[in-house]
């Protein structure tokens, strides 16, 4: 079984040197245990928080240790009677090839309708923050003109077809590149802007006024929303990426006095709060997803040596839809 383990502390972007791969032997499992062989482990953008020595809402992860995470699994022996060989998990053990689990410790998923690898992704907790963000936080109503950054991720393009379902009346999206944006289209925005092409402030402006902002990239882009904001506008803060690899916090936006003349709500939220909402949200996502009313893409990067390029992939925005490690 192979493990990749933090190494050292990033300063800035992430480098190789500060992961180690390691190789353990598999143990059996005892009473109550399960050992799963993991088909895919998620890399996530909270994860580069957590390799900083910091106080946060998740606590650091440790130094020579598996940099735990979301993965599903099949369970390969089973010293338990809830959890039989050959169920598919979801499990937080992250980095690793096998894990030894408590059976409480994973959750048994349903592989019938739904390939195992959406419980990471639409169906899983970067769907669930899209739900949360949109309908307990901003509370998008209908008629609404929503905006949404990181439009062409995990938690944005679920966010982007949530808002249409929810009565949104005009959704825009930013990514980084024209095929990203081509795909937004696809997927029903009906504007999706790309902010490599000019800054995303001006380009903004042409499509406002926005009523609700699901920000997941922080700095220019919260600058442009609140410029682009009606008066009581709502926004999101479920992210803000364009700082996660920053040496240095970025300045702030330079229109803060917005939030008072608009009479703006700005919120924050961790999705991890908000495990009460996921019965609602997996009973609506399965009627939309029967529907077709929502898709998801998923960039898979193989073999668990491949999941640091992943991260960092995920950072430089290779990614579309879902980034995953398939094993
Ligand atoms: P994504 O799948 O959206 O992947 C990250 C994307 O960010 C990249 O594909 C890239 O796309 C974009 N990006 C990277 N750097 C920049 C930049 N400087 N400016 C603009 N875009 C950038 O990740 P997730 O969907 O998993 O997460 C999206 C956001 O949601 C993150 O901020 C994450 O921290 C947050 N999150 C918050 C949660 C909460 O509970 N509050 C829970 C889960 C996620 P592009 O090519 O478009 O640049």
């Amino acid at each position: 079984s192979r493990e990749i383990h933090l190494a050292a502390r990033p300063q800035g972007w992430p480098t190789p040197a500060d992961f180690r791969t390691v190789d353990v032997d598999l143990a059996e499992p005892g009473p109550g245990e399960v050992l799963v062989r993991n088909t895919y482990l998620s890399v996530d953008p909270y994860m580069r928080g957590r390799m900083n020595d910091v106080k946060s809402y998740v606590p650091p992860f440790a130094l020579d240790a598996v940099m735990d995470g979301g993965a599903v699994g099949e369970v390969v022996a089973s010293g338990s009677d809830r959890l039989q060989v050959g169920d598919t998990v979801l499990h937080q053990a992250g980095w690793r090839t096998h894990a030894l689990l408590s059976d409480r410790a994973a959750r048994k998923v349903d592989v019938s309708q739904l390939p195992a690898s959406a419980y990471l992704g639409a169906l899983g907790m970067p769907g669930l923050t899209a739900y949360v963000g949109l309908t307990r936080i901003a509370e998008v109503r209908e008629g609404d003109t929503v905006f949404i950054s990181g439009a062409a991720g995990a938690v944005g393009s679920v966010a982007g077809q949530i808002a249409k379902q929810l009565g949104a009346a005009k959704v825009i999206g930013s990514a980084g590149s024209a095929d990203k944006c081509a795909w937004l289209t696809e997927l029903g925005f009906d504007v999706a802007l790309n902010y490599k092409d000019a800054p995303i402030g001006r380009q903004l402006r042409e499509h406002g006024p926005v009523d609700v902002y699901f920000d997941n990239v922080g700095g220019d882009h919260l600058e442009a929303a609140m410029f682009a904001m009606a008066d009581h506008g709502r926004i999101a803060a479920c992210g803000a990426i364009a700082d996660y690899n920053a040496d240095a916090p970025s300045p702030g936006p330079r229109n803060m006095m917005m939030i008072v003349s608009k009479r703006l709500t700005l919120r924050g939220f961790i999705v991890t709060d908000h495990g009460d909402a996921a019965s609602d949200f997996y009973r609506q996502a399965g009627g939309w997803v029967a529907d077709g009313s929502l898709t998801w893409r998923e960039t898979v990067v193989d073999g668990i040596d491949s999941a640091v390029d992943a991260f960092l992939g995920l950072h430089r925005g290779d990614n579309t839809g879902k980034m995953l490690v398939r094993l």
